[in-house]
């Protein structure tokens, strides 16, 4: 197994970044992670003049695998989250939803214990441990760590959680994938502009597949495979959710693309992973049974290593 520390940060995705590893397909990689402030609040009394806000969304990274080249897909299974036992959350003026009402910035510490997220006495939330922030460099130019767009990103999905493997494009040569921005719990949509921010460390499997073009970035979990999208609105990123997935259905299983769309408007749950970004992010679930016979990542990931 190979490591990265939090000490190598970036706040932009970009082909310019210098890999601090390189790895074979195939590799299992851990990623320390600092939180969304990086780690920079320690106390509810902590001052908001205080805080560098450029030191905002950082990701560790990034790692280079080796082989991978543009127009492959990077298919990172992720085996473990662990966190620490205090997360943060914060609101105020401009952000999330009650952004425009909020008169005075507000940091929570949130105590986790036993499986739960402590918002108070009598408030305790399970624990649905996520990573907010990862992806991979975007063929052009720098992508703010808090933006997400097709190279993955700020995509804050609860779904990007243990025991799912997520698809992201490779823009790049060696893809460099960088993650960051784990959340202790958080809900589909992530009103207040955060989760229970949380430093902790992500154990991850990286692999290459290659000759397919999906439209990414996915995600494959024991029940469903998921298309995303993230847009400057949530219509259009719902809407192109949609459309990923009937052209997954299209290029993959063979669907017309009429039946894929009436299946979608039967069994596929579009949801929304959250509304407070730069961009927002939707997702479609499409419960895996009905592609099943057609797709397997199992097995394709399988091949993917007999000809690594
Ligand atoms: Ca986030
Ligand atoms: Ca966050």
């Amino acid at each position: 197994m190979e490591k990265v520390s939090k000490q190598h940060l970036i706040y932009a995705m970009s082909a310019s970044n210098e890999p601090v590893l390189k790895v074979k397909p195939g590799t299992a990689v851990l990623f320390e992670t600092c939180d969304c402030f990086e780690d920079q609040i320690t106390s509810e009394d902590t001052p908001f003049d205080a805080l560098d806000w450029d030191k905002i969304n950082p990701a560790t990274g990034p790692v280079y695998i080796e082989g991978a080249e543009s127009g492959d897909i990077l298919a990172v299974r992720i085996d473990k989250i662990a966190i620490k036992d205090k997360g943060v959350m914060m609101t105020g003026p401009d952000l999330g939803v009650l952004g425009g009402e909020l008169k005075q910035n507000t940091i929570k510490m949130i105590p986790i214990e036993n499986e739960h997220a402590m918002l108070s006495s009598t408030l305790q939330i399970p624990v649905n441990k996520m990573i907010g922030v990862i992806g991979t460099a975007p063929a052009e130019g720098a992508v703010s760590c808090g933006t997400p767009d097709d190279h993955g990103g700020n995509m804050d999905c609860k779904e990007i959680t243990e025991g799912a493997v997520l698809l992201l494009p490779v823009n790049v040569p060696g893809a460099l994938l960088a993650l960051g921005d784990l959340h202790a719990a958080m809900a589909d949509g992530e009103a207040a502009v955060c989760g229970v921010e949380v430093a902790g460390e992500v154990l991850v499997r990286i692999d290459l597949i290659k000759g397919k073009k999906w439209p990414l970035p996915m995600i494959v979990n024991d029940t469903h495979i998921m298309t995303l999208s993230s847009k400057e609105t949530l219509d259009e990123a719902s809407n192109q959710a949609v459309i990923n997935m009937v052209d997954f259905l299209d290029t993959e299983t063979g669907m017309d693309r009429d039946e894929a769309i009436f299946l979608l408007s039967l069994a596929g749950n579009l949801k929304i992973c959250q509304v407070v970004d730069p961009n927002k992010t939707a997702r479609v679930e499409l419960p895996l049974r009905y592609v099943e016979n057609q797709f397997s990542l199992d097995s394709l990931l399988r091949g993917a290593k007999e000809h690594v």
